[in-house]
């Protein structure tokens, strides 16, 4: 049986000033039921229509808009906290000469739908299963509903490719990030493989503020339900029981070990 990561760890999100290393003070051992008890206290409730993407960041109270000279998209949102950390990131990379810049971040189920669905009706895919499409359009995109995107912790930087990052400008930023990104609560959680992980295949550019995204992942697992997915309004839902979009996809991240606790 594969690993089933959950994700233990800090319950101070309401701090706004919360290092990974702070952050992360809690019992490896503990398993994810106890987690999501004690998560109950503390944290603030991320309600399943959060987790799944089904809101509009633009009315969200806890949301806060990107600035524009931050980003090349119009109008992207992240949470509040999130943007903060990303911010004080920001700075000291430009103090080390590195340039970030945020190509995507918080995308709802719509926004996810209109990827996948323009994704699904490629000419190349004319004849093909509908298992097979959904899954070669997992290889680099969520199912509308699984998408860490929906969480508003999630951003995308510089480049969508990850040969950018191999050379010139796009090494040293990735330098840059792979050395200081964590203490700023950012972590690369779609890796080369290298430890076994399932799901997508290595993003360079996707980084994730754990102190939020960690009890979001636990939240996501405690509350959302096979059929949030299957049932859902986007073609091919109901691929999401074989290809194991739960467990090896929205499951499939590489954590720091304090954030990983294995299935027993
Ligand atoms: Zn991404």
């Amino acid at each position: 049986m594969s690993s089933l990561v959950a994700l233990v760890g800090t319950w101070a999100v309401g701090c706004s000033e919360p290092s990974a290393q702070e952050a992360v003070t809690a019992d490896p051992l503990v398993d994810l039921v106890s987690v999501v008890d004690h998560a109950g206290d503390s944290l603030p409730t991320f309600t399943r229509e959060e987790l799944l993407g089904r809101f509009d960041p633009a009315a969200h109270p806890d949301f806060r808009s990107v600035p524009a000279a931050w980003t090349d998209k119009e109008e992207i949102y992240l949470r509040a906290e999130v943007l903060e950390a990303y911010g004080r990131m920001k700075e000291a990379a430009q103090a080390d000469g590195i340039a970030l810049l945020v190509r995507s971040a918080t995308r709802n189920f719509d926004y996810q739908r209109g990827i996948w669905e323009r994704k699904w009706e490629r000419p190349q895919y004319m004849g093909w299963q509908a298992v097979d499409k959904a899954r070669d359009i997992l290889t680099y995109s969520a199912m509308p509903g699984a998408s860490r995107h929906h969480w508003g912790t999630d951003i995308d930087l510089n480049s969508f490719e990850n040969d950018w990052f191999e050379s010139g400008e796009g090494a040293a930023v990735y330098a840059w990030l792979t050395a200081h990104a964590g203490d700023y609560g950012f972590h690369q959680v779609y890796d080369d493989k290298s430890t076994g992980r399932a799901g997508y295949e290595l993003e360079r550019w996707h980084w994730s503020y754990l102190p939020i995204a960690g009890p979001m992942l636990a939240a996501f697992n405690a509350k959302v339900g096979l059929s949030d997915l299957t049932d859902a309004p986007f073609s091919g839902a109901e691929t999401a029981d074989s290809l194991r979009v739960l467990s090896d996809f929205v499951n499939g991240v590489d954590l720091p070990a304090a954030y990983r606790n294995t299935e027993r």
